[in-house]
């Protein structure tokens, strides 16, 4: 069976937009999918259905097996766990170091100014800081998050995504905001736990010159459906 199976999702939002019609399909171990569309054509509901941040109207989603959709609750927690989200804009707490912000996005509840300064293991910032350098950081663990470059910033947000040990990894636009240089790093952070952590990778993106060169494959979507699925040029190359 696929690793990430979604099935049928539809999503019509109460004022009668339909933003998602019966979206399936299905994703491997180390995989990195990317979906391009226009503005609108439904692909940020797409992600946020996938991990139940927006309630799809229909269909589902299973990851190795398991239902991640129709949750709520301490289920729900525990599925959001396995499904790492990065979000355009970062989300991090901006006054704290970027090892703080890994290590409250381990924490099983929201993180609180309490919990910011709560006694972490050795363990736990060992593992914080294992994320970190996966992402490239590490030399920048105790520098506070809002003065690092959106680059830096989004490999944070990508590094506390990992430090919960997901299964897949979710980016809404995770470069959308940055300048390509940033974006470049940020695309390689996130082909990195594809290829070397064995994540499924599924992020959105308007560049597609970016899609080309980053995913093994390219999703497009048009008035809430999937037009396109096709393994990207890259990997053509390396078969
Ligand atoms: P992006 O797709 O760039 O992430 P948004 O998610 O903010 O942008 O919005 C995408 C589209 O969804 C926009 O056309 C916006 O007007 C519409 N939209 C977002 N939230 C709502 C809402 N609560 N009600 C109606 N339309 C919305
Ligand atoms: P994309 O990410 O491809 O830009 P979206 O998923 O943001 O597309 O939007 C898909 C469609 O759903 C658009 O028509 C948008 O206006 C609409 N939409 C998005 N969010 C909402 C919302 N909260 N309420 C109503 N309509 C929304």
């Amino acid at each position: 069976a696929a690793y990430v199976e979604v099935k049928s999702l539809s999503k019509t939002y109460p004022n009668g937009t339909r933003a998602l019609r019966d979206v399936s399909f299905s994703m491997d171990h180390g995989e990195f999918a990317v979906i391009v569309g226009k503005s609108g054509a439904g692909k940020s509901t797409l992600l946020r259905c996938m991990n139940s941040l927006t309630e799809p109207s229909g269909g589902g989603v299973e990851v190795d097996g398991r239902s991640v959709t129709g949750l709520s609750g301490r289920a729900l927690r525990s599925a959001r766990k396995e499904m790492g989200f990065v979000f355009q804009q970062f989300n991090l707490v901006k006054r704290i170091s970027a090892l703080n912000n890994v290590l409250c996005g381990m924490l099983s509840e929201m993180p609180t100014m309490r919990s910011v300064f709560r006694r972490f293991t050795d363990e736990e910032r060992l593992h914080a800081l294992d994320c970190l350098d996966k992402v490239g950081l590490a030399d920048r663990a105790h520098q506070r998050a809002d003065t690092l470059s959106g680059g830096q910033q989004q490999r944070v947000a990508i590094a506390r995504a990992l430090a919960q040990g997901p299964k897949v990894v979710l980016a809404d636009e995770p470069v959308a905001s940055l300048d390509p240089e940033s974006a470049r790093t940020v695309m390689d952070a996130l082909r990195y736990l594809a290829t070397e952590e064995g994540m499924a990778v599924f992020c959105n993106l308007h560049q597609v010159n970016l899609a080309g060169r980053y995913a093994d494959r390219i999703l497009g979507m048009r008035d809430g459906e999937l037009v396109l699925d096709r393994r990207s040029g890259r990997l053509e190359r390396d078969e």
